[in-house]
């Protein structure tokens, strides 16, 4: 193989403690231009999204498992970086804090490769935040250490090691210390701190997994018998405000708390302007979901592609346009709307072209879409169904209406505006297909911690029934999904699924991301 001309790029990324929402900015940005991920266990999977073209290497290593030594990780990178690859070397909570990272960039430094580090929120802080235990406090702790709890195997005699200074901090904050929590416990009475001293494990944090003990030095080894890693100890007066300040696992507040929802909606395409939106969108489901305090797993199952008959979609718009032959445009979905208006701007035209007809929107959501393209629609239905756009839509008998839907749309509307003396017309403004992060999809299925799934559109369905066909399994319903608890938007989607065989638990009885967290919730206090 010819040598490239130019050495790639590594960035050591921090992906931060497990939340997604907690990387940084200029992490995400070079995960959306990366060639290559590799990818630590602790980081976020979901994360990947950013990246769904690059290659994916997880080189993570289970606690007592080690798939890629690190001398192996670190010539991985050194190797990507010669072939002149953009990498990105993702890693749970802050690069530099007993995470190798300082060994990695050594290695890349020697081979001569050029690099960067991207700090991330190291669980050290973040996760005794998640507790509601600030790790300084004014009056109560003035200074705080993090220490490592599993003890490097080349060190002969580790006692010694920390118990210089690190121990004097107020609060002393511990990563990987399962495995020795009963030594670790035992040095620090040992060593002079007192038996009632305040401590507290926090197991998986800043998750919906997370779990909080809190005791003393005296009993934390019994109460945390059944913890396990990841875990942060916390030890010191502070642990005290976990009472008063723990809101992550407030039920009161955070009704969906403990649980896991993968959403698996496609990306509603923006206007192109926002990247990371684009990639990634924390959309509004995912935003409210977990406002309310479920973990939000958001991996799309389809995606939008052109339709098949684009010059089908050409003519319409030329006669809806030019020959002024429809008097509505119906919408039926964000994703419609973005469609339509993409190959608009193809066609070298834009919404002016649309004045002089009047446009119905299904909803709320595919309203917004419209209007972040200048245009306000005339009606939205008060349900949003396409049955009742059908029935309550302002049309006269003889009215022409398009409609601008997808390749699989349900026939209700169509049947119910022709009852009403319309012409109706329908043009295919995309279709669907399998998303590439479907193999995520199936994995989060496969995830015991998974709790909900939601499903809000029709294809959508098909699409997961497809998927768990070509998987293997036989039957959706009494394998994979048996467990895992099935929301829909609304009875259109919830009856195809219904059809499929695929049970359905929750639908919600407002059509919208809000009415579908409502329904979650209310499912939840039953
Ligand atoms: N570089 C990482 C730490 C890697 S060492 C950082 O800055 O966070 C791995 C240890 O980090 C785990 O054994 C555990 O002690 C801690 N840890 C990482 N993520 C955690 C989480 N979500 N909850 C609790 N502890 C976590």
């Amino acid at each position: 193989m010819d040598k490239p001309s130019t050495v790639g790029f590594v960035s050591l990324v921090g992906a931060g403690p497990g939340d997604p929402g907690l990387m940084t900015f200029r992490g995400a940005d070079r995960l959306m231009e990366a060639d290559v991920v590799a990818y630590d266990r602790l980081a976020n999977p979901q994360l990947l999204l950013l990246a769904p073209h690059a290659e994916h290497i997880a080189v993570g290593k289970q606690p007592d498992h080690h798939p890629l030594p690190q001398e192996g990780i670190n010539a991985l990178l050194v190797q990507k970086a010669l072939e002149g690859k953009r990498v990105v070397r993702l890693k749970g909570g802050d690069p530099f804090v007993f995470g190798r990272g300082g060994e990695e960039a050594a290695a890349l430094a020697e081979a001569g490769i050029p690099f960067e580090i991207i700090p991330g929120i190291t669980s050290a802080i973040s996760v005794p935040a998640y507790a509601g235990i600030p790790i300084t406090h004014r009056g109560i702790a003035d200074s705080a250490a993090f220490i490592t709890g599993h003890r490097s195997t080349d060190i002969e005699n580790p006692e010694e090691d920390w118990s210089q200074g690190s121990l004097g901090a107020d609060t002393l904050v511990f990563l990987m210390g399962v495995k020795n929590l009963p030594q670790i416990v035992g040095q620090l009475i040992k060593s002079g701190r007192e038996p009632d001293t305040p401590a507290a494990l926090i197991e998986r944090g800043t998750t919906a997994a997370q779990k909080t003990l809190v005791g003393t030095l005296n009993d934390i080894v019994e109460k945390g018998c059944l913890i396990s890693p990841p875990t942060i100890l916390v030890v010191g007066k502070v642990v005290e405000q976990h009472e008063k300040l723990s809101w992550f696992e407030n039920s009161a507040q955070r009704p969906l708390f403990g649980l896991r929802i993968l959403n698996t909606k496609s990306f509603s395409g923006s206007n192109g302007n926002n990247q990371i939106a684009e990639h990634y969108p924390w959309d509004e489901f995912d935003k409210k979901a977990s406002a309310s305090g479920a973990e939000v797993v958001h991996i799309p199952l389809i995606q939008t592609a052109p339709p098949a008959d684009l010059n089908r979609f050409v003519q319409a718009v030329e006669d809806a346009v030019l020959e002024q032959k429809y008097t509505w445009v119906v919408f039926t979905s964000v994703n419609g709307v973005s469609a339509f208006f993409n190959q608009l701007g193809a066609l070298k035209l834009d919404s002016r072209c649309l004045g002089g007809l009047k446009i119905a929107a299904i909803g709320t959501a595919t309203a917004q879409a419209l209007q972040s393209w200048g245009i306000l629609p005339d009606f939205v239905p008060a349900q949003f169904t396409g049955e009742e756009l059908g029935k309550a839509l302002p049309v006269n008998s003889g009215d022409s209406v398009l409609l601008a839907r997808s390749e699989f749309a349900l026939p209700e509307l169509p049947k119910k505006l022709i009852l009403r003396g319309c012409i109706v017309d329908e043009v295919s403004t995309y279709s669907i297909k399998s998303a590439p992060s479907n193999r995520m999809v199936l994995q989060q299925l496969q995830n015991k911690d998974l709790d909900v799934v939601t499903l809000f559109s029709p294809s959508g369905v098909h699409a997961l029934a497809d998927m768990l066909l070509d998987a293997g399994q036989s039957d959706p319903l009494s394998e994979i999904l048996a467990r895992i608890t099935v929301a829909c938007i609304g009875p259109t989607t919830a009856r195809e699924a219904g059809k499929l065989g695929i049970r359905v638990d929750i639908v919600a009885q407002e059509h919208t991301s809000q009415g579908l967290v409502e329904a979650i919730e209310k499912w939840r206090k039953h």
